[in-house]
């Protein structure tokens, strides 16, 4: 694993772009999805085409963040803390559709949207995040989420795991199932792992937590463990894929989860399944056999359906990582190259950063950094840039990271909701 360097000054794609002035009249820029990556994508849009006709579809009228809500399932901060509102964007002159796009037509550009109307674009960004793989692990449907819940989608099922949690008796057993890869913030899991550790250990101490995981490795493991040996040693166990770690099935009437050769009965079990893009891109023939969708890391374009692009989780972005950081970056790139594009420019390829925060408590944060550069047609690492945080740290170090984790959230959702 790399220690931390100075990382790389990137330079992002959309810095300095001069306005354009388009050819026939005002151009239509459609964007699907009102998360860290569409909403981002929408705002600057409309900021480098103050012109152009920029809308976004978004199913709720209310977005509500992942990032922090592992600290809503351990009763360490509340929902409404992660919910946010469109209204500075649409002051900003982009157009609200507050109804999901059901179709889209790529040859007559339009999207269908629920109430039937057809919106025609000379553009469109897709930014639907994931979706779950229902049925993966056997038995694991959207039913089962009620029993199991995933809270991999924050709102309600972040609810009922907190209330799961606060309702357990002491010395019950929690068990959280996580995916293989490729999965939104691959992170996740273990910040919530380490957060529900912290909350055993101050409320409920006899009570133990086992990650089963379908991975060998995951990113920062080696100080997600440390910290898991110095801060919860005996409440918190991780069974990697090599140690009969994958769920193969759950069982939601007794809740219990099977592995290959154990079966484990849970008093919570949260269970993280597989996922692929969201619904939509499949819809739309962006998305290929993988269930992801493959882009042109410069524009942003899918090689699959010309003048849609992906954006944010949905999308393959090679060394990347799904994250609200990433989206937020991506956003910004691929409306640079979209304002481009529509003023009859070539695009040219910029770098782009990822940084993870975890909290491991909510005074010890990690974290990780990368920088990323398009090579034959791929986001890879730009080698010696990024890092993560030192293995060996004192206290201080770790508290002045939960804090810029925290910072962080706290710009960039001002930054795209504000
Ligand atoms: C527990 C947890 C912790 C996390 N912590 C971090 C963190 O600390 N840092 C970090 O950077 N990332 C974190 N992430 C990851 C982050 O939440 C995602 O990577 C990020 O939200 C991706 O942004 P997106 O815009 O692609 O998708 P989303 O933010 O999910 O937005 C997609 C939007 O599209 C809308 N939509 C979907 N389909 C349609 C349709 N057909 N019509 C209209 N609207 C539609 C949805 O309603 C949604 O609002 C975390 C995730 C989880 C689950």
């Amino acid at each position: 694993m790399k220690t931390r360097r100075s990382f790389l000054k990137a330079s992002i794609a959309t810095a300095l772009l001069p306005m354009p002035a388009f050819a026939q009249g005002q151009p239509r820029v459609l964007v699907v999805g009102g998360g860290f990556a569409g909403a981002t994508c929408a705002r600057e849009l409309k900021r480098l085409m103050p012109d152009a006709r920029v809308m976004m579809i978004e199913t709720n009228a209310t977005f509500t963040a992942c990032p922090f809500s592992n600290g809503v399932v351990t009763g360490l901060r509340e929902l409404r803390a992660q919910q946010f509102n469109y209204e500075a964007l649409g002051s900003l002159g982009v157009s609200l559709v507050y109804l999901s796009a059901r179709n889209i037509d790529p040859q007559a550009r339009t999207v269908t949207v629920t109430d039937g109307t057809a919106l025609p674009y000379d553009r469109l960004v897709l930014a639907p995040g994931v979706d779950f793989r229902w049925g993966s692990p056997a038995g694991y449907d959207e039913a089962a989420s009620a029993r199991m819940p995933h809270a991999w989608k924050a709102g309600e099922q972040t609810l009922l795991l907190r209330r799961q949690l606060e309702s357990m008796e002491d010395g019950g057993l929690v068990v959280i199932s996580a995916p293989p890869n490729p999965m939104r913030c691959p992170t996740g899991v273990y910040e919530r792992a380490s957060l529900i550790a912290f909350y055993l250990k101050a409320r409920k101490p006899r009570s133990k937590l086992i990650i089963l995981d379908a991975k060998d490795s995951f990113p920062k493991q080696r100080l997600f463990q440390a910290a898991w040996q110095q801060l919860y040693p005996g409440l918190l166990e991780w069974v990697p894929l090599s140690n009969d770690g994958k769920v193969v099935s759950v069982e939601p009437a007794s809740n219990t989860l099977v592995t290959d050769f154990a079966r484990h009965a849970a008093a919570v079990a949260n269970v993280v399944p597989p996922q692929k893009a969201g619904a939509i891109a499949a819809t739309a023939g962006v998305a290929d056999r993988t269930g992801w969708c493959p882009i042109d890391p410069v524009t942003f374009e899918s090689p699959l359906q010309k003048n849609i692009h992906v954006i944010g989780d949905a999308a393959i972005s090679g060394a990347m990582a799904k994250s609200a950081f990433a989206a937020n970056a991506q956003g910004k790139a691929c409306a640079g190259a979209i304002a481009q594009l529509l003023a009859g420019q070539t695009p040219g390829s910029g770098k782009l950063i990822n940084t993870c925060y975890s909290l491991v408590a909510p005074d010890y944060g990690i974290s990780i950094v990368g920088v990323y550069q398009p090579v034959n047609g791929q986001y890879v690492d730009v080698e010696g840039a990024g890092g993560t945080s030192p293995l060996e740290a004192p206290r201080e170090t770790r508290a002045a990271e939960a804090n810029y984790a925290a910072a962080w959230f706290r710009t960039i959702t001002a930054e795209v909701f504000g």
